[in-house]
């Protein structure tokens, strides 16, 4: 509803003082009749009005010396957010639809309209005066949303595009890296096993130096294919009803040599003879290897690695608990991600890609299953492994 008091005011442009007068008048019996009216018999004294704010004008479309459109023009560039209504002759129809057309929001025919029509055209001006800003506004406001949204659009395609090509260079660099590199260690195997006659104690040295040296880079590119196969979504799972502690007791058994080397210990506490979980097993294996690995790998020589095992009502709960050197809360925020090694002087010493707990992750994701961890920088480290269960015995 519009309320019109004295703060409000209109502006008369109208070089007929009498028809001036009859403006003025007719407003008198309307709901404006309270407003602050202002008259202008020409365009020059606009120039004392430039900076006031109007309702709305009321223009008289045949001032002296100048075209009716441009009157109109003109105005409505001085006062582009005010709605102006035009005041024709009776002959002026179709110049009152053409001026309409270029934003007055309406025409009153002098000598025609009464107070009602007066008022009525006021307050319809001044409405949809309104409603064109703010539709000028919501388009504006759109207009911004859409260029966002396609500045997004062809950012997201870039980074895709960016992404797809590190996925290939990864997979073509790690293929043609991994053929040259199993050949050196077949042909260093078999010279060390006497293929090529008897060594010398000096030469079994360097090549056994040159063998665990190939296969920490074997191992290197064997974890970059697999991030890259996760990355570019090639794994598929063969997942079958699999015992956790068989696997487990299994895995255990392989990295034992590994963990008498640094005459560690690990031992598996579980209160339950077998947990079926439905796992693709050779990838949770991995999984697995990867932890106990890292357990054996960031520990002091002699301390005790625990595999806990346990289970509630639809989760087995694979913990791997190692005294060893911890992770601190900071760079605990950084695990999980791709190439994330801990930039400390333990680390420096140890071989590793970091890809391994990123790709832990994602297989473990793919069995609908959670890793998480606890650490204590300088206490040691629990990594957990949370599968669904299938059954228990
Ligand atoms: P990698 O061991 O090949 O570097 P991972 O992704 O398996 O890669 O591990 C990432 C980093 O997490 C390691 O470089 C190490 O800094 C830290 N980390 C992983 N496991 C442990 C652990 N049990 N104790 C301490 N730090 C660990």
């Amino acid at each position: 509803m519009v309320k019109m008091t004295q703060n409000h005011k209109l502006l008369i442009i109208e070089d007929s003082l009498g028809d001036a007068r009859l403006v003025q008048e007719t407003l008198k019996d309307t709901d404006f009749r309270d407003c602050k009216t202002t008259l202008v018999d020409n365009l020059d004294q606009l120039d004392q009005h430039k900076k006031s704010r109007f309702q709305a004008i009321l223009l008289d479309l045949h001032l002296s010396d100048i075209k009716p459109l441009d009157t109109f023009r003109l105005i409505n560039g001085l006062y582009p957010t005010t709605p102006i209504i035009v005041l024709t002759g009776l002959d002026d129809d179709n110049l009152a639809a053409r001026i309409v057309r270029e934003g007055a929001q309406d025409y009153l025919v002098k000598g025609t309209y009464d107070s009602d029509n007066l008022q009525r055209s006021l307050k319809y001006s001044i409405y949809r005066k309104k409603a064109e800003q703010r539709i000028a506004k919501q388009k504006q406001a759109s207009k911004r949303l859409k260029t966002r949204a396609d500045n997004f659009e062809g950012e997201t395609k870039r980074l895709e595009s960016i992404n797809k090509t590190k996925d290939v260079f990864l997979s073509i660099a790690s293929h043609q890296l991994r053929t040259p590199a199993t050949a050196v260690k077949q042909y260093i195997g078999m010279v060390l096993n006497g293929f090529a006659g008897d060594l010398l104690p000096a030469q079994r040295n360097y090549l056994e130096t040159a063998y665990q040296s190939n296969e920490r880079q074997l191992k290197i590119v064997d974890d970059l294919l697999k991030v890259a196969r996760i990355d570019g979504g090639y794994v598929t799972l063969h997942k079958e009803p699999i015992n956790i502690i068989a696997l487990i007791r299994n895995v255990i058994e392989d990295v034992s040599g590994l963990a008498e080397t640094k005459k560690q210990k690990i031992f598996l506490e579980t209160k339950v003879p077998e947990v079926v979980t439905h796992a693709d097993a050779n990838n949770i294996r991995m999984v697995f290897e990867n932890l106990i690995d890292n357990a054996i790998k960031y520990s002091a020589e002699k301390t005790k690695i625990k595999v806990a095992v346990s289970t509630t009502d639809n989760w087995v709960n694979c913990q791997f608990i190692d005294s060893g050197i911890g992770i601190s809360a900071d760079d605990q925020k950084k695990l999980f991600q791709k190439f994330s090694r801990i930039d400390d002087a333990f680390n420096h010493a140890t071989n590793g890609s970091g890809l391994g707990l990123y790709w832990a992750r994602e297989i473990v994701k793919l069995h609908n299953g959670e890793i998480d961890l606890e650490s204590t920088k300088g206490k040691g480290s629990k990594f957990q492994v949370k599968l669904p269960v299938m059954q228990t015995v």
